[in-house]
């Protein structure tokens, strides 16, 4: 069965930065499960699987627009350490949800500088090339059931 919209698609993977650091990758068991087109995935990595089948291998790059957006310069603020009232040892890396006009996001301590903290709200692999090397474990056709739900039951997916 080939790779298509409304697929269950079981991955290993490798996730690269152009430096080559991994950045992530599927568990050393179970391999990732995806339902193709349900947009869970970034664009440039569902279109890479397109019409591919189980035990297929491929390595391709991803660019930002692709992935998980270009770094926006606006969505860096720099805010006082009052705005974390009651949370302890405030370091670099931490990350918050926090409240905008596009609604909830997550934003990311990047650098602490006295009593001015400067928050990221783009998402961490924004702005990156993403390196993959993937391994078609097993597609088959998607439950009813999950796509109503919008993600995998069973193996490498939801257990509920
Ligand atoms: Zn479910």
């Amino acid at each position: 069965m080939q790779i298509a919209q409304d697929t269950v698609v079981l991955v290993r993977y490798t996730l690269r930065n152009d430096a080559g650091d991994i950045l992530d990758s599927s568990a050393d068991g179970e391999p990732l499960a995806y339902v193709h087109g349900s947009g869970s995935l970034v664009p440039g990595f569902e279109r890479a699987l397109d019409g591919r089948k189980a035990g297929d291998k491929l390595s391709f790059e991803v660019p930002p627009t692709d992935g998980y957006g270009l770094h926006e310069a606006e969505l860096v603020q720099e805010v006082p350490r009052s705005a974390f009232e009651g949370i302890a040892n405030l370091d670099v890396g931490m990350q918050f949800h926090a409240q905008s006009n596009q609604g909830p996001h997550t934003v990311t301590v990047t650098k602490i500088d006295g009593d001015r903290i400067t928050v990221d709200g783009n998402h961490p692999l924004a702005g990156q090339t993403l390196h993959f090397e993937v391994e078609v474990a097993d597609v088959r056709a998607a439950t009813g059931e999950e796509l109503a739900h919008g993600h995998v039951h069973g193996p490498g997916g939801h257990h509920h």
